[in-house]
């Protein structure tokens, strides 16, 4: 038998399910309460139920939880997590202090199918999707571990959050409910390597989330050589979806560009950049890129990336240097899981 998986279910589904089992609909809501404002990992922790109905839910349902399998403190504040999951997969999540809050970087699935060339969360292929409750537990774990509210999400971990879409979605209808842990979608950024026809959906939905895209070059021949992706969407869809996307919703979008030495570092790619980009709402974020093994690219020196600030900024366009936190705990997107997976595989 299939257990019902608690966590991943909105407010409206919980309470459906919990009628569906003879109960009436306010204790649907009571139990929402229990799984997403207090956050309780067990059954039991359900004072206010009765304990027939607790036996006879625990015999159905579970509650999605994960366990801290490896935890690394940066010395500028951020906390890494590798987390276990029940089935014995990791992930991992990234806490990141700033002056307005701790903001949580979250996966939305163990591995990776898109293949771009710099990233170590896709070194091994998708494993699998991650339901909206264990997102949500990646959360939950996190600002437990670290006795302080969290108060603003990025989904920037290991995993595409559009190629994992559905549950996304309830994950974020569930993360920003008023009768839970309540982060408002002006809180949450989620980052895709452009998947254009569910850029388009996300669109449609109506929530205020903030659009991040990881463009990382000015053209097909260069996106295509880092970016498998782009071989399937090409840059001229996916700006014309960004566009799309904006229009819209209204929203400033975020492009991501990694730089790295000698491939989309030149002026000429700053100024095909600009053109791209040009009468969109954006905001273009810097990130020298973080070598990860096996892999060609080295990052931009620090020089060379001010220059191509610059040259954004003056070519009229809004540019800023992401501000590097945790290298030394080696906090680039599935780097730890796979350190953790060579010391198993010795
Ligand atoms: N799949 C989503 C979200 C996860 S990756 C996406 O592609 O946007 C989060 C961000 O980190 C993306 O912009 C990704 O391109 C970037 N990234 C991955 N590996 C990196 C590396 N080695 N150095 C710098 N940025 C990297």
């Amino acid at each position: 038998m299939e257990y019902v998986q608690l966590t991943s279910l909105t407010e409206p589904q919980l309470v459906a399910y919990i009628q569906s089992l003879g109960q009436p609909a306010f204790r649907g809501r009571q139990i929402y309460k229990w799984l997403h404002e207090k956050q309780v990992t067990d059954f039991s922790q359900m004072t206010d139920q009765p304990k027939a109905f607790l036996e006879k839910l625990s015999e159905a349902a579970v509650i999605e939880t994960l366990t801290i399998a490896r935890k690394q403190v940066s010395k500028d504040g951020t906390v890494k997590y590798l987390f276990r999951l029940p089935d014995g997969n990791c992930i991992e999540s990234v806490v990141m202090r700033y002056s307005y809050g701790n903001t949580i970087c979250v996966s939305t699935e163990v591995g990776c199918a898109m293949g771009c060339r710099f990233c170590a969360s896709t070194q091994g292929g998708l494993v699998r999707r991650l339901t909206a409750g264990e997102i949500c537990a990646e959360v939950y774990a996190a600002q437990k571990d670290v006795g302080e509210r969290i108060s603003n999400i990025v989904l920037m971990g290991i995993g595409e959050p559009l190629d994992n879409y559905n549950n996304v979605l309830d994950f974020l209808r569930i993360i920003s409910s008023d009768h839970g842990i309540n982060i408002g979608m002006r809180n949450i950024s989620l980052s895709t390597c452009g998947l254009v026809p569910k850029i388009a959906e996300l669109a449609q939905e109506g929530l205020g989330l903030t659009l991040s895209v990881s463009l990382h070059a000015p053209n097909n021949a260069l996106r295509s050589s880092m970016m498998p992706v782009n071989d399937a969407y090409p840059v001229e869809e996916l700006i014309a979806a960004c566009r799309a996307y904006q229009q819209k919703t209204g929203r400033r979008i975020s492009f991501e560009y990694a730089m790295v030495k000698g491939v989309n570092d030149t002026p000429a790619c700053a100024e095909e950049l600009a053109h791209l980009l040009r009468g969109m709402s954006a905001h273009i974020n810097l990130i020298p890129i973080n070598p990860v093994d096996g892999s060609q690219y080295s990052a931009s020196d620090a020089k060379n990336v001010n220059d191509f600030k610059e040259r954004l900024i003056a070519l009229g366009m809004n540019a800023t240097v992401r501000r590097r936190l945790g290298t030394d705990i080696s906090a680039a997107c599935g780097q730890l899981r796979q350190e953790a997976k060579g010391e198993s595989d010795q």
